[in-house]
């Protein structure tokens, strides 16, 4: 009998697993019905040797000092500023939009001042800003929205951006200067042996067993366990009993390439006539030394892993009914970014589940027995 079952060993069930069995001193069984930990963080050698993310991009930023030092005492950390370029009319841009963006794209010479008022003539004034449409005309008007977000973020989600929340675009912000920074934390970095080794060291207590390629919906009944952590997608948690909710999937392509580098930062985004959205070169994440270099393509699909909750008000709506269920357990919590259907970063899945450990400290007592055996989802 396992004092705790985790389903997942992402950041929400690894996190939860290494506060239990270190603060708790209880024991866990971490499962994953993929081959490795991590999570969609998951990194590995590939056959030429290269670092690569297996599930795309993951850079690492937060605001939250103390999101940081927690993840601090399983890795070293390696000074890394993410920059991002767009291919919009044959050249490459930089993304978020800046000074620079406006400047090159149409030949200009403006001056920060100039641009607030370059904006000013073209942006559309909305009522109620509330698609991802709405964020993006009002911002800087129509024309720039269609040649860097428009397809870029149909091809993503599989609908158009009037058909999704504001939360969407509002993650790209617009910039008068000239900083050309992906991201605007104060904590940016990525872990200096990789994510996999980070997640072995979170994972490396006595008190915690990992079990790979299992899959909580057959050894269900199987494994006797007090407490349950799932960190799945809610609406399979539940036997889909209230309808399917949409998660957006991709498929990637890697490929390594006989010469030393392939593009000039680790991402090029591509808004206009190719179908995938973007290009990662993986050797400008790792700073990893190599002749060759590996890189993969992103084609966003609506079928294979969930990997997005897909935000837009009938899905809220849906998840919110979802997560009525959930209040109803007893001895059980649905962590992370596919329980919770939330467009989360890793730092805020890492302090989700902090947060989650503080509830369970305040609410459940060491050793005590679960409530009155496991309320499960299928019963
Ligand atoms: P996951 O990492 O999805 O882990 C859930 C685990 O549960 C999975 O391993 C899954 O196999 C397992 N599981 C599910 N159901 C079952 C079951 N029935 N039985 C057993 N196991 C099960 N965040 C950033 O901060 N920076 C970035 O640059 C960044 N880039 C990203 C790029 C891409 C392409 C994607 C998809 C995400 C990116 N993210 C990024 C977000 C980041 O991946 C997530 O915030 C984080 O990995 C979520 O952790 P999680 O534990 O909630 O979920
Ligand atoms: N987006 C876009 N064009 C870009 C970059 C982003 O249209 O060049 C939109 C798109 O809808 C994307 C969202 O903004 O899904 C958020 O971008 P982000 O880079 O944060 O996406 P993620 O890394 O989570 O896939």
């Amino acid at each position: 009998m396992f004092d705790w079952l985790i389903v997942g060993a992402g950041f929400a069930g690894s996190v939860l697993a290494e506060r239990i069995a270190s603060q708790r001193n209880e024991s866990v069984l971490l499962i994953d019905r993929r081959n490795h930990v991590g999570g969609n963080a998951y990194d590995c050698y590939d056959e030429a040797g290269i670092l690569i993310h297996r599930y795309g991009p993951h850079i690492f930023h937060t605001n939250s000092q103390a999101i940081a030092d927690y993840l601090s005492q399983f890795t070293a950390w390696r000074p890394y500023e993410h920059r991002v370029l767009s291919r919009v009319d044959g050249k490459l841009l930089p993304i978020p939009i800046n000074l620079d963006t406006i400047n090159r794209l149409y030949d200009l010479e403006l001056t920060s001042e100039e641009l607030e008022a370059f904006f000013a003539a073209r942006r559309e004034t909305v009522e109620q800003v509330a698609t991802a449409e709405d964020v993006v005309v009002s911002t800087v008007g129509r024309e720039l929205y269609e040649k860097f977000f428009r397809f870029y973020t149909t091809k993503q989600w599989g609908r158009d951006p009037s058909q999704l929340s504001k939360s969407v675009t509002a993650r790209v912000p617009t910039r008068l200067n000239r900083d050309d920074r992906y991201f605007g934390d104060v904590f940016q970095n990525m872990p200096a042996g990789g994510y996999t080794r980070m997640f072995q060291r979170m994972l490396d207590n006595p008190r915690i067993s990992v079990m790979l390629q299992t899959d909580y919906r057959t050894i269900r009944p199987q494994i006797p366990h007090r407490r349950l952590i799932y960190t799945g997608p809610v609406d399979e948690f539940f036997d889909f009993r209230l309808g399917i909710l949409p998660y957006r999937s991709l498929r990637f392509r890697h490929v390594t390439l006989d010469r030393e580098t392939f593009q000039p930062v680790a991402v090029v985004n591509y808004p206009q006539d190719e179908d995938y959205t973007r290009i990662t070169e993986y050797k400008h994440l790792t700073g990893q030394k190599h002749q060759r270099t590996s890189l993969s393509y992103e084609y966003p699909s609506d079928v294979g892993d969930p990997y997005y909750p897909v935000p837009c008000a009938e899905n809220e709506t849906l998840y919110k009914r979802y997560e009525m269920l959930a209040r109803g357990l007893r001895d059980v919590w649905l962590v992370g970014r596919l329980a919770t259907y939330r467009y989360y970063n890793m730092d805020q899945v890492v302090g989700q589940a902090l947060a989650t450990f503080a509830r369970i400290q305040k609410t459940v007592p060491v050793g005590t027995p679960a409530s009155t055996g496991l309320a499960e989802a299928a019963e």
